[in-house]
């Protein structure tokens, strides 16, 4: 099963989840540390320095 990344939104959590691809976006991902929704996939975190900060 992949393996996909996520970042909270509220705060800032980094946290990887193993998921089916039927499953893959189809559920709320909490933030494990603040149980926030407003969580956004990672897709390249060995690129990260590229990333924006909004
Ligand atoms: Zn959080």
């Amino acid at each position: 099963m992949p393996t996909y990344s996520y970042q909270c939104d509220k705060c800032g959590k980094r946290f990887t989840r193993v998921e089916p691809i039927a499953s893959h976006g189809r559920r709320k991902i909490a933030c494990p540390k603040c149980a926030s929704t407003r969580v956004r996939q990672v897709f390249h975190p060995f690129f990260a320095k590229t990333s924006k900060k909004s």
